[in-house]
């Protein structure tokens, strides 16, 4: 019998009571379908930090890890120094290191300005006690000036001592293929997995990929266009575009899949399901 590839779910820290009402059904739906670890996002510059914490509470002890994403730009060593002491105490010992996005009107890139002083720090802080996962960007991030220069920003991140990598979110898996063989010759090989955003929605899809610069290829955008208000339609359509996306990476050897869940539970269980990997 072949392994069942590994899965991991993504939630946005609620900012209501409502919201973190309902994240707690997710929680405990999503929890069903065993995944290894639960991440939560965590805004740049300390800008979510309380509600970071509070789901973090909510989630932590509860049967499936969580791992807290730590991001560094905007702010100080002091304050990152006390969330590592703080998730090591509640028995947490899994991180996603990242740079952010500094809040429109934020000035001041803090004292940790990229992803990969944040990795060396955890590591002089903390040392191995966390497993550090850190960003990865098979069609390039949106600031890096070309794909050469940011595989090997990615390589820094694991030369300063992170573990794995989760991708942005793509629809093309060449552009994940060619980035894993990319870091297999530079000697790399820690996993990467790729990171799955479920298709529900036109304009939140391309405002998404806008901002993070993430592609939607042609065909699926002029489809999803064409559907308009058709919502069954664009789920449909985009439960079977992303379905054969993960079949293909799986194929590929993709070593585990990282759900954006944006705190719904379907249509990520639905795509689990589907794909045998509950
Ligand atoms: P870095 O790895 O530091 O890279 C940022 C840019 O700087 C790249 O263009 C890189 O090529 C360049 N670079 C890196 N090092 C150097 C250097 N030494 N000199 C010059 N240039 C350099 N954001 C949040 O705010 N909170 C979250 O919880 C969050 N979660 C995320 C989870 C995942 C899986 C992903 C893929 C992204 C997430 N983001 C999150 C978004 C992320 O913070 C942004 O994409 C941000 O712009 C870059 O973060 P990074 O960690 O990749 O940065």
């Amino acid at each position: 019998m072949t392994k069942r590839t590994p899965i991991s779910f993504e939630f946005f820290p609620p900012k209501t009571d409502a919201g973190a009402e309902k994240l707690r059904i997710v929680h405990q739906e999503l929890q069903l379908l065993n995944p290894e670890f639960f991440s939560i996002t965590y805004g740049a510059g300390g800008s979510t930090r309380e509600r970071t914490l509070a789901a973090i509470d909510d989630f932590n002890g509860k049967g499936t890890p969580v791992a807290p994403h730590l991001s560094c730009i905007g702010d100080d060593k002091a304050r990152i120094a006390e969330l590592l002491d703080l998730y090591k105490v509640q028995g947490i010992n899994r991180i996603v290191a990242l740079r952010g996005d500094l809040p429109s009107g934020q000035v001041g890139l803090g004292e940790l300005p990229y992803a990969q002083d944040l990795v060396r720090f955890i590591r002089e802080h903390s040392g191995d006690h966390f497993h550090i996962e850190v960003a990865a960007y098979p069609e390039m991030h949106p600031q890096a000036e070309n794909l050469d220069s940011d595989i090997q920003r990615f390589i820094e991140k694991v030369q300063a001592g992170a573990n794995a990598g989760i991708t942005q979110f793509f629809f093309n898996p060449d552009s994940y293929f060619y980035f894993i063989e990319r870091l297999e010759q530079a000697g790399i090989n820690i996993p990467v997995a790729p990171g799955i955003m479920p298709i529900t929605n036109a304009s939140n899809l391309i405002r998404f990929a806008d901002g993070t610069g993430a592609e939607i290829p042609r065909w699926i955008r002029k489809q999803l266009q064409a559907y308009g208000d058709d919502s069954e339609s664009i789920k449909a359509f985009g439960h079977e575009v992303v379905v054969k996306l993960c079949e293909r990476l799986i194929a590929g050897g993709a070593p585990s899949l990282h759900f954006y869940s944006m705190n719904q539970i379907e249509p990520t269980r639905q795509l689990v399901v589907d794909l045998g990997l509950n």
